[in-house]
């Protein structure tokens, strides 16, 4: 029997007609589309590649992008009034910077720049320390990917064993904490772990995200496993995952496609937190307006006193 396929192009499918609907219900009450700010240095390399397809997907939603385009010999304290406009800008919901940055400028100390309320990758510090935590906030968008696939294919996680295989800032430490805070009993792997075929087997949720084409093989996983593979390797034969598909998915559970997996899922999480943020900042907008401008058009203007 093979392994039933989790499909991350109709996870983001069914989430872009949510995000739509949503984008049009706040088009329609604050008159403006909410917009995202990709902050990115390159024009050409991968940050332009990947600024380019959020940007399109984004435009797809209804998510009006800006993109920023600071010299790449910017200076920190130049970029940080660029990403402090960005963050004062009631119009700018959201805001990311594509990496990778230029090499005189440290990513940690650039992206700690973000407002943490319009942080809808999840890349600062704070919001790190919130996930560690257990807290909610925006969470970086591959870890939210893998959570989003493993809801919407209803697996459950309280009490099962899942294991992480990497431990970036950007996925394997932030999934480890939302599925530890799902009730999932959680290990993550590394380079220096001793057993990795032992610790692997075990899993019954397994999320991989070394980097590693082909780093987990068919006699490292057992039967009852759930695999999501969220690597993206460019190789010879095309964009592989950290899983080797063709021989895993005949012995396991489920297992996501590479293209076509966590791939998807994670740029509509992007634009999801965006959306919450817009909607968030809308409703913080919304008490003056309600205080002010509604009564004007009701039948009785109270006077202050009587509220
Ligand atoms: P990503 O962006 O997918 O998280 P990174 O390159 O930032 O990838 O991180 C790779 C992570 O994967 C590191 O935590 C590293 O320890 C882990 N890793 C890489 N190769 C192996 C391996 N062969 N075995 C176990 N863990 C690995």
């Amino acid at each position: 029997m093979s392994a039933r396929i989790l499909d991350g192009r109709a996870v983001a499918s069914r989430l872009w007609r949510d995000l739509s609907d949503r984008v049009a219900d706040l088009r329609e009450r604050s008159g403006a589309a909410p917009r995202l700010a990709i902050v990115r240095f390159d024009d050409r390399g991968p940050s332009a590649v990947y600024a380019g397809s959020v940007a399109r997907a984004a435009r797809s939603v209804g998510v009006e992008p800006h993109e920023v385009t600071p010299p790449s010999g910017v200076s920190l304290t130049d970029l940080a009034g660029r990403i402090g406009a960005l963050n004062r800008d009631p119009s700018v919901a959201g805001i990311v910077i594509a990496q990778p940055l230029p090499a005189h400028l440290d990513p940690s100390t650039v992206v700690a720049l973000i407002d943490p309320a319009k942080d809808v990758d999840g890349a600062t510090p704070l919001n790190a320390g919130r996930i560690a935590r257990g807290e909610r906030t925006f969470v970086p968008a591959t870890a939210l990917a893998v959570m989003a696939i493993l809801r919407n294919y209803e697996v459950q996680i309280a009490g099962r064993r899942a294991v992480v295989v990497g431990r970036s800032a950007v996925v394997g430490r932030p999934v480890a904490a939302l599925l530890v805070a799902a009730d999932a009993t959680v290990v993550i792997c590394h380079r220096r772990t001793r057993n990795l075929a032992r610790e692997v087997r075990r899993a019954e949720i397994l999320v991989v995200a070394a980097g590693s084409p082909g780093l987990v093989r068919a006699e490292m996983v057992n039967r009852s496993a759930v695999v999501i593979d969220c690597g993206i390797n460019t190789t010879p034969d095309g964009i592989v995952g950290d899983v080797d598909f063709g021989s895993v998915r005949p012995v396991v559970a489920a297992i996501t496609p590479v293209p076509g997996g966590v791939g998807p899922v994670t740029t509509m999480m992007l634009l999801e937190q965006t959306v919450d943020a817009a909607e968030r900042q809308a409703a913080e907008f919304e008490p003056a307006l309600d205080r002010y401008a509604l009564p004007a058009a009701s039948e009785s203007i109270r006077p202050p006193a009587a509220r």
